[in-house]
C-alpha cells in the first residue's frame, strides 16, 4: 500500500487531520460561501433611459451572453432585484424615480454605472442632466464609454463579482438614499 494513504480502515497517524480532511471535505466560512453564491446570482434591474440601452441588449444577447456570469435574468420589480444597472442619460426629472427604485431594492444591493452619461453626465454638461448618479445613490462599479463596448461591461461585471467576493463592506446594508441635489420631492 502506498505510504501515507488510507486503506481498509488502516489509519496513518503521521498525517494531520487537516491533510486527511482536505482530500474529501471542503472547509469554509459561511460568509465566504454566501458571497460566492451571491457573485454568481445577481438579479439585475435594468434602468434604461437612452442609447446605451442598445449596448445593454447586446450584452444580454447570446453573442456576449451575460448568463455566463449568473446575471441573465432581469427583474422588473426592484423588490426582486439586487443589482441596479443604470443605463443611459439621467435627467433631473428622472432622478427621483431612480432613487425610488434604488430604495425599494432588496439588501444587500449594488449599483452599476453603465456608460459615460451615468458616470459623469457625459457630453450633456447642462442644467437638465444629472452629472453622475453618485450624487444620488452609491455606485459600486463605473463603466465609462459612449457607449461602452460589451467587453468592458463584462469586465465591469467581473470586477463587481470580485468586489462582492472579497470586500465584506459591499454586503453591508446601504439604507435609504435621499433624492439629494436633483429634486426636493420626498420619497416615501
Ligand atoms: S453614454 Fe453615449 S451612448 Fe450612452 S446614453 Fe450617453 S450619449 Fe448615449
Amino acid at each position: 500500500m502506498e505510504e501515507g494513504s488510507f486503506g481498509l480502515g488502516v489509519i496513518d497517524e503521521s498525517r494531520s487531520a487537516e491533510t486527511v480532511l482536505s482530500d474529501s471535505v471542503v472547509i469554509t466560512q459561511l460568509d465566504k460561501i454566501v458571497a460566492w453564491g451571491r457573485k454568481y446570482s445577481f438579479f439585475l434591474y435594468p434602468f434604461v433611459t437612452a442609447c446605451c440601452g442598445m449596448e445593454f441588449m447586446s450584452v444580454a444577447g447570446p453573442r456576449y451572453d451575460i448568463d455566463r456570469f449568473g446575471a441573465a435574468l432581469p427583474r422588473f420589480s426592484p423588490r426582486q432585484a439586487d443589482l441596479l444597472m443604470v443605463v443611459g442619460t439621467i435627467s433631473h426629472k428622472q432622478a427621483p424615480i431612480l432613487v425610488k427604485v434604488y430604495n425599494q431594492m432588496t439588501e444587500p444591493k449594488w449599483v452599476f454605472a453603465f456608460g459615460s452619461c451615468v458616470v459623469s453626465g457625459g457630453m450633456y454638461n447642462n442644467y437638465a442632466t444629472v452629472q453622475g448618479i453618485d450624487s444620488l445613490i452609491p455606485v459600486d462599479v463605473y463603466v465609462p464609454g459612449c457607449p461602452p463596448r460589451p467587453e468592458i461591461v463584462l469586465d465591469g461585471l467581473i470586477k463587481l463579482q470580485e468586489k462582492v467576493e472579497t470586500n465584506p463592506n459591499t454586503m453591508m446594508v446601504k439604507g435609504i438614499a435621499t433624492v439629494g441635489e436633483a429634486d426636493d420631492r420626498k420619497i416615501t
